[in-house]
């Protein structure tokens, strides 16, 4: 670039008045303006002007903004051009920084002192490039120059030695002032040459370097064997990225151009090359990166990355037969906080969102700010049953709508907001192959439906979905009283020996609803361990179910063994062992007596813990069984470590022996197990004549089932206990 007296700028822009204010405030500072109103005009001006710098609007009918870029960029790749955005657009200025603007300004502009601040940066970044530039070929040429030179003097020994002198000096002060860092190494790596600005960005000092192998510098084999391969192949390297390491273990990363000189003999070959620390320029392409890909206020991902990881998450979805959720939150009046508070507040407040929102997160899901105050909770792998991956989303929904609402305290202001939240799951029922964004505008879609039911919900995007969700919630609702109400019931399943003759019993929650009728333990249990309800449910079911144990004992009815059902949230509990402890002593119950029943997946869940807690169990004198075993992936392993007493073989292998001979075969092998671990084996869910043969062949000996007795009431169940037996009716 020439070095113009008053720089020329030339400015692209469709709105006459910007232009003509531009003009007019920089020609107060003495720059030549030129004017376009459209990209074309924009570019015939460029290609004929070479203005020194472009100030180009983003936003343009017929060409815009990034298409103009490009277009100078292929023409003229060192010309400083400033992108000039409006706010509604930010993702464009990002992508003008990807493609190569220099810098973005935001419309209106209103304080131009930082116009002019951005064009004198960049004239200044813009001329320091230019020199540099020269400067380095200046002093490419200087070593080819004095490589030739020397190669001269040598071959003529009869040369003038001032003149070599003179070269020599020259050469000094350029090595000596050198910005970059000079240096000149034999193939075998060793240091022949370096110049003393190494000091400039490392802790080396020049003479501490030479004669010492490039390897101390250079770490990485391979980056030194690419290097040394390329050189050979193509004589000459630029911008070759490689970390230097410091004297005290830092990496500084380096851009290298070098050229391999040949000598008189081998001996004599050399690579010499610059070296330029990068580390600004790098810093800035993570800053770039950054912005990018992260919203600056929140540094939450942004909407490109979520869409990014949605995309990820869908394949792998569509792969494994998963469900996963997709919540979109918008924060109910924050307009009145922003406009009646400040932005400030407004920001510091939508931060306390995004903290929480983090705070409710597992690793493998993600939350992202989309702008403003809407906000979209990415939740991955929620199981490969739809409807409980949305009972799933629907509670953590739920979890996350009751931490928002939650007072905020920034800057001494109390504040209130609650969120409004739009669910859509993926990947849809229907099988469609919808992407990333469809998904994204049907939780948007449910949001405004949440927002238009009145505000502070949760709503489903598919009607059928938020039927099912209104169900679980009012379960949810009414569990909350059902104890209270006296709703809760046990009956007790009878377990019997091959005679029939009782043996033990299972207790069985039953809920009877005063309208609903009879609800299912399989569709309440699971909500009760999901919303932690299962904690005074199951502490009030090992109460009674012990009550009635001492009661019946006291009667003179002789039960072994009664069993209940312990769900993995109550086991977890720190004081589980001093709970039950306390309900024996306080009911007088025979613990010998009591049995829990375990299921798989919560024994291996935190395998140290548990044995812990069942060892403390068996101390107290109780039976410990594993429920429904085979459906879960207890390994031989665990098992022997666990001081168990029965394992329950799940009911579905039951039911399929007579069809199935995978699973005859896992119920042979659990009954061998059990022997080889020295437990008694029970048989759950035994309805026919002929699975009973079955197991009673394979040698199961304890069973449970309608073949001998459903699940009955207390008093029916003493009245079997009397009798001792469940087939005197055969
Ligand atoms: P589970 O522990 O596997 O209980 C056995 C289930 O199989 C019971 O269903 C029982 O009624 C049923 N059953 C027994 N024999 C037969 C049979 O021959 N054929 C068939 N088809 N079914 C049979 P229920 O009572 O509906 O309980 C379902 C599940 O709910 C239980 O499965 C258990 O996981 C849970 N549950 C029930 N009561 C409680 C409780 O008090 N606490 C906890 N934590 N969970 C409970
Ligand atoms: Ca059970
Ligand atoms: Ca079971």
């Amino acid at each position: 670039m020439d070095q113009r007296k008053h720089p020329v700028i030339l400015t692209i822009d469709d709105e006459e008045n910007i232009r003509e204010s531009f003009r007019l405030f920089l020609e107060d500072y003495d720059y030549n303006v030129l004017e376009a109103s459209n990209g074309q005009e924009g570019l015939e001006i460029f290609a004929r002007e070479q203005p020194d710098l472009v100030l180009c609007d983003l936003r343009m009918p017929e060409m815009d903004g990034l298409e103009v870029l490009e277009k100078i960029k292929q023409q003229a790749p060192d010309t400083p051009i400033i992108v000039i955005s409006g706010t509604g657009v930010i993702g464009d200025a990002v992508e003008a920084i990807h493609q190569g603007a220099w810098n973005y300004l935001l419309k209106p502009i209103q304080d131009m002192s930082v116009l002019i601040h951005a064009i004198n940066q960049a004239l200044e970044r813009s001329r320091l490039i230019v020199e540099n530039r020269a400067y380095q070929e200046h002093l490419e040429e200087e070593v080819t120059r004095r490589t030739e030179a020397l190669q001269k003097a040598i071959k003529d020994l009869n040369r003038s030695h001032l003149k070599l002198k003179e070269s020599e000096e020259k050469y000094r002060s350029i090595f000596e002032n050198l910005q970059d860092v000079y240096l000149e190494m034999r193939l075998d790596g060793e240091i022949t040459e370096i110049s003393p600005s190494i000091s400039s960005f490392t802790q080396y000092r020049r003479e501490s370097l030479l004669h010492t192998n490039v390897q101390n510098l250079f770490p990485s084999l391979q980056d030194r064997e690419h290097l040394f391969a390329r050189l050979k192949a193509e004589n000459k390297i630029s911008d070759y990225e490689l970390y230097l390491l410091d004297q005290d273990e830092t990496l500084i990363p380096c851009s290298l151009n070098a050229s391999f000189q040949s000598g008189e003999t081998f001996q004599d070959d050399r690579i010499c090359a610059t070296l330029r620390n990068i580390t600004e320029r790098k810093q800035a392409a993570a800053r770039i990166e950054y912005l990018a890909y992260y919203d600056a206020l929140t540094e939450l991902p942004n909407r490109r990355l979520l869409l990014d990881r949605l995309e990820q998450n869908i394949s792998r979805a569509r792969r494994y037969g998963l469900y996963g959720a997709m919540l979109f939150l918008d924060l109910d009046r924050f307009k009145n906080i922003n406009d009646s508070l400040g932005h400030p507040v407004g920001d510091a407040l939508l931060k306390e969102v995004a903290q929480r929102l983090l705070h409710d997160l597992r690793a493998e899901d993600t939350v992202s700010r989309l702008g403003g105050d809407e906000f979209v909770m990415l939740l991955s792998d929620l199981g490969t049953n739809e409807n409980e991956a949305a009972a799933a989303a629907q509670l953590k929904a739920e979890k996350i709508k009751n931490h928002l609402a939650k007072a905020y305290d920034i800057d001494g202001h109390e504040l209130h907001v609650t969120p409004s939240i739009g669910v859509a799951m993926f990947p849809s029922s229907q099988g469609e192959q919808e992407s990333g964004n469809d998904i994204l505008r049907y939780a948007d879609t449910a949001m405004y439906r949440a927002k238009d039911d009145g505000r502070d919900t949760i709503r489903f995007f598919l009607p059928s979905m938020q039927a099912a969700a209104d169900t679980r919630l009012a379960i949810e609702k009414e569990l909350r009283y059902a104890l209270e109400r006296r709703q809760i019931n046990l009956f007790f399943q009878p377990q019997v020996n091959s005679r029939g003759d009782i043996i033990g019993a299972e207790t069985l929650a039953r809920w009877e609803h005063p309208d609903k009728g009879f609800i299912s333990p399989a569709t309440f249990i699971p909500i009760a361990e999901a919303t932690g309800l299962i904690l005074p449910i199951g502490e009030w079911i090992l109460r009674t179910a012990c009550e009635q144990l001492k009661n019946w004992n006291d009667q003179g009815l002789d039960i072994t063994h009664l069993a209940v059902n312990v769900s993995p949230r109550q086991f977890r509990q720190p004081n589980f062992i001093a709970q039950v402890q306390g309900i024996l002593d306080e009911t007088g119950a025979d613990p010998t007596r009591l049995g829990l029943e375990l299921t798989e997946g919560m024994v291996i869940d935190n395998i140290v813990d548990t044995i812990e807690k069942m060892q403390a169990l068996k101390k107290l004198g109780l039976e410990l069984s594993i429920d429904d075993f085979g459906t879960g992936y207890s390994s031989l392993a665990y098992l022997k470590k666990m001081p168990l007493d029965i394992l329950k073989i799940d009911q579905s292998f039951v039911r399929d022996i007579e069809t199935d001979v995978n699973d005859a075969a896992i119920v042979d092998t659990i009954i061998s197990m059990a022997k080889h671990l020295d437990l008694k084996v029970i048989a759950e869910g035994v309805e026919t004549r002929f699975e009973l043969d079955f197991l009673e062949n394979k040698g199961c000996r304890l069973y449970q089932g309608y073949l001998f007795s459903r699940p009955i009431p207390k008093d029916q169940f003493t009245e079997l206990l009397r009798r001792g037996t469940t087939l005197s009716q055969d």
